[in-house]
């Protein structure tokens, strides 16, 4: 295990949120970061040292950006996977390339995921409408069709009532690289946070409640209001996937619980901290942040020790026009973004509250 001295550079390829509070953990265990993201004006570099402004692609920029620092990582899971296989040539980067192949395309993940034996939403890969109609009557209605990449907040996805809806679905989607699933009817939807270090010590955070709104994350409620024999479950579930993926970081592991078996399905795997974990800045020793910053500079894993109760509610949209009113909040603990314009559907803060008797 190489680790990175005090006062080293850390890279990072992305320049959003998660960027910007990886960057504030990376500072306060000393480190600075360069922050690489085609945007100007992002979140991320408003906080760190250095950005460049390039895209992924590149090659010259990434050159330079990779001999400007000392260890590399990524804060989305959209990066494409030449971009790090050719700055890996140069410099070491965590989580590494193999994880975004499986990741970016939701037939791979999940034939990788049934490989390791973890329960999914049943599915097929269809290149074709007819295909399509043919892989329903089997899979049988409702179900979901999703393109195999690039879909993220319910995009890029259709749900199919009945034989009806499939053609228009189809049209929508505009894409012949389609995934159909079984339509879950699950109770809950729940994540887990796991980390590895580069020693290959395993943590998970507590597991997180997960509501939605419009598709988008609203609230995490923590702990998880599932058994212990389920939360147990699904933290084994999820150190078995980061065991065997060569993979030194945060991941986070998505699963449906349902009340019918299997009652644990994973749906998705993030290969990154993730906004169901943000909670961890105030409730835990060392937040998922600062997790993935110890794991890729080879430092030894924090502490994810959680008692209490927590809610983190994202401030989506106008949702961040509240903010004088939650800064007056007690127990409440506000993150603003810095994102230049308020936009409909926008991640733009979140509030976390501690819940705990004297409050
Ligand atoms: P995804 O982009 O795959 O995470 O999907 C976004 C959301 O769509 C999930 O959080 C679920 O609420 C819903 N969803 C996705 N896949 C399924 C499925 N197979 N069955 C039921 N709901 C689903």
């Amino acid at each position: 295990m190489k680790t990175l001295a005090a006062g080293s550079t850390i890279g990072i390829l992305g320049g959003g949120q998660l960027g910007r509070m990886m960057s504030i953990a990376a500072a306060k265990l000393g480190y600075k970061c360069h922050i690489y993201c085609p945007d100007i004006g992002n979140p991320a570099e408003q906080v760190s040292e250095k950005a460049t402004h390039a895209s992924y692609e590149d090659c010259e920029a990434l050159e330079r950006f990779a001999k400007e620092v000392d260890v590399i990582t990524y804060e989305f899971e959209n990066i494409p996977v030449m971009t790090v296989e050719a700055l890996k040539l140069k410099t070491a980067v965590f989580p590494g390339s193999r994880v975004l192949k499986v990741s970016q395309d939701r037939l791979s993940e999940k034939i990788f995921l049934n490989d390791l034996g973890l329960a999914t939403a049943p599915y097929a890969g269809v290149n074709h409408l007819d295909e399509a109609k043919k892989v329903l009557e089997k899979i049988s209605y409702p179900a979901v069709l999703k393109t195999r990449r690039f879909g993220y907040d319910g995009k890029g996805q259709a749900i199919v009532k009945s034989r009806s809806d499939v053609e228009k679905a189809w049209e929508r989607l505009a894409s012949d690289n389609i995934i159909i699933e079984g339509f879950i009817d699950f109770d809950m939807e729940i994540s887990v946070l796991v980390v590895r270090g580069q020693d290959g010590k395993i943590k998970c955070f507590e597991p997180v409640e997960n509501q939605h709104k419009n598709h988008i994350l609203d609230l995490s409620i923590v702990p998880a209001r599932i058994s212990n024999v389920l939360k147990a479950a699904a933290i084994k579930q999820a150190s078995k996937i980061i065991e065997n993926i060569d993979y030194v970081g945060v991941l986070t592991v998505e699963f449906f619980i349902s009340s019918n078996e299997p009652k644990l399905r994973v749906n998705e795997i993030a290969p990154r901290v993730h906004n169901s974990g943000h909670w961890t800045i105030e409730a835990c020793p060392a937040s998922q942040f600062e997790q993935h910053i110890r794991a890729i500079c080879g430092l030894p894993l924090g502490d994810v020790k959680f008692t209490g109760q927590v809610r983190m509610t994202n401030l989506i949209g106008n949702d961040i026009l509240k903010l004088p009113d939650l800064l007056k909040e007690v127990g409440a603990s506000v993150h603003d973004y810095g994102k230049d314009e308020i936009k409909v559907g926008r991640k733009m803060g979140h509030v976390t509250r501690l819940i705990s008797p004297e409050y």
